[in-house]
């Protein structure tokens, strides 16, 4: 194993540890470069050529696009962003950790970019971690769920980050707003 490796800079996914799409795992080897890496990515994948690419590939093999090209691989679904140009379309899709989500996921857009997405969350994670997100949450529950008051308030503190419905938090690289959705089955 490498153990001098630091991992690749993903700057639509800042911390892919932390929102548990890439694990450690010292004897996963990836099948892209057939190295074992020490951390192996285990989010989603769609692939045209193989079907079990998850637990298989190295962050490196996404960050430098090898992973993609050799398998054909997305990693997201690029295909709701609106107002970006084909090139963020591409790093997203395609040399970007994925995320899990109920539904197809959604990555935000803010400013004619992609967004960095941050993490799912509930309402744990929304107070402890993402304090300055719940406006985007509820302007979202607002306006995409026609929600208000207490309807509003009980579907804020129902929200889970390992049941559903959970809110996928997303901050914009240019202006730092916070950006959120929430999805379920
Ligand atoms: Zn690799
Ligand atoms: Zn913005």
């Amino acid at each position: 194993m490498d153990q001098t490796a630091t991992l690749p800079e993903f700057k639509y996914h800042p911390d892919p540890v932390a929102t548990g799409v890439v694990v450690r795992d010292e004897d996963a080897p990836c099948l892209s470069c057939n190295r074992i890496r020490g951390y192996i990515y285990d989010g989603p994948v769609t692939s045209e050529k193989f079907h079990h690419l998850t637990h298989c590939l190295c962050p490196w093999c996404i960050a430098d696009g090898s992973a993609a090209r050799q398998f054909g691989a997305e990693f997201a679904d690029s295909g709701t962003m609106e107002g970006v140009s084909q090139e963020v379309r591409d790093e997203i899709a395609q040399r970007t950790p994925g995320f899990h989500s109920w539904q197809e996921t959604q990555w935000l857009v803010c400013c004619g970019d992609g967004a960095e997405f941050l993490g799912a969350a509930g309402s744990k994670e929304l107070k402890t971690q993402f304090p300055d997100a719940m406006p985007a949450v509820r302007q979202h529950l607002k306006e995409d769920f026609d929600l208000s008051g207490a309807e509003l308030k009980e579907f804020l503190a129902a929200l889970s980050k390992d049941d559903q419905p959970t809110a996928y938090i997303f901050r914009c690289r240019k202006c730092r707003e916070y950006l959120a959705y929430v999805d379920e089955t």
